[in-house]
């Protein structure tokens, strides 16, 4: 886990998970109850100041003012779709920026958070690939998103029709903003763990989803850590085609990936991976390659996302046109695999999936071994 300091020695207890906060207080030579309390206040009620959190001892408060904070990424700017959905654009650091999405449905409200600057995987139809990679999110910045985003969200959330009893602004929270989120597996894991705590957002693990381009060893650790549900972002039934788009896949080939999918269920009594599959035209949207998914998938706890292709500027792609769309999601389910049609959000202010570029000023990959690894550079 990594813990950000504000520079002057305060600790930002958004980077802690529960455990972490526990002994941070027991260090205050507080009882370990006092983190669920300070919890409750953080993200129950949105709370950051602490002299507002009136249970608390007032020495207690006194020592987390000298020694703590709760400190949310900065907004750089705000923008808003005609369909409802918002982008945020997050301060990173002094000339970078990130972005979060929220996606409010009839029944739902998603937030869609990045979790690294960049990033290194390079697949060829992602405008977040084009940005290259600076660095790795701290979990403050991760859990930051989805604190800062509920504080904006619920000052004027009104529930829609559809909406359950005490419904709130964020029902869902799903790592597919930009970034690899299992290459930032050790801030990422407490981050999720925020999330789903009952003392933190109380989000049910089933509606925290994790995308990941195919990074199969870190679904096995993934599978021993947390339990949330996976996405896997699939886009093409054989591997040399897969390699061609998602290059992750010359390391770890299909196969093998859903090797560790199946793997992944297993271990935490999942339902199903939710595979998503970016619609390009002439590229990955013919009939037989329709066919080739259902022998890949067939008999296996496994939903197709058809995700139609969000064109960015430079791309060489297009978006395969909705007949083929139609025509590929009716051979998957006659051959027996589940398959939706994600519906685009967004795309008037640039939200929707693979849009998100924000911005990356430096794009430093050093590769060591066979290991990405970024490197930030001050300018
Ligand atoms: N790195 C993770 C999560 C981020 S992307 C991953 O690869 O899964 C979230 C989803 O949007 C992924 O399935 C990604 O492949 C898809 N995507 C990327 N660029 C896109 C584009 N231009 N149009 C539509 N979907 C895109």
């Amino acid at each position: 886990m990594s813990v950000e300091s504000a520079g002057d020695g305060r600790v930002n207890l958004l980077g802690f998970e529960r455990a972490g906060l526990e002994a941070f207080v027991a260090g205050l030579g507080s009882k370990p109850f006092r983190a669920r309390q300070l919890m409750q206040w953080i993200y129950g009620r949105g709370e950051s100041r602490f002299t507002a959190m009136t249970d608390l001892a007032k020495d207690f408060r006194a020592q987390l003012a000298q020694h703590a904070e709760v400190r949310a990424p900065e907004i750089v700017t705000t923008q808003r779709s005609a369909d409802g959905t918002r982008k945020w654009l997050l301060r990173a650091d002094a000339t970078q920026a990130i972005e979060m999405v929220y996606i409010p449905e009839e029944s739902r409200g998603t937030l869609c958070i990045s979790s690294q600057v960049g990033c290194a995987l390079d697949c060829s139809f992602c405008s977040t690939a084009q940005q290259g990679f600076n660095r790795n999110l701290t979990t403050a910045e991760i859990v930051g998103q989805v604190w800062l985003a509920a504080r904006e969200l619920e000052r004027d959330f009104v529930p829609p029709p559809g909406a359950s009893p005490g419904q709130r602004a964020i029902t869902n929270v799903v790592l597919m903003g930009m970034g690899e989120p299992l290459a930032n597996f050790r801030n990422v894991v407490p981050a999720l763990r925020v999330f789903t705590d009952d003392f933190g957002f109380d989000i049910s693990r089933r509606r925290v989803t994790l995308s990941t381009s195919g990074l199969v060893p870190q679904i096995y650790r993934l599978a021993e850590e947390v339990n949330v549900a996976l996405a896997v972002s699939l886009h093409a039934p054989t591997d040399a085609l897969r390699s061609e788009l998602v290059p992750i896949n010359r390391r770890h080939p299909i196969a093998e990936l859903l090797e560790a999918c199946w793997h992944y269920l297993d271990e935490q009594n999942g339902r199903s991976v939710t595979f998503e599959y970016v619609m390009l035209d002439g590229v990955n949207d013919q009939p037989a390659q329709a066919r080739e998914l259902v022998r890949l998938l067939k008999g296996r706890p496994a939903k197709l996302n058809l995700i139609p292709f969000n064109p960015f500027p430079g791309t060489r792609y297009r978006r395969s046109p909705l007949p083929a769309i139609l025509r590929f999601r009716d051979e998957l389910l006659a051959g027996g695999v589940l398959a939706t049609i994600r519906r685009t959000r967004g795309d008037d202010i640039d939200a929707a999936c693979g849009q998100l570029a924000g911005r990356v000023s430096d794009r430093t990959t050093v590769r060591l071994g066979n290991r990405l690894i970024g490197v930030a550079v001050q300018p």
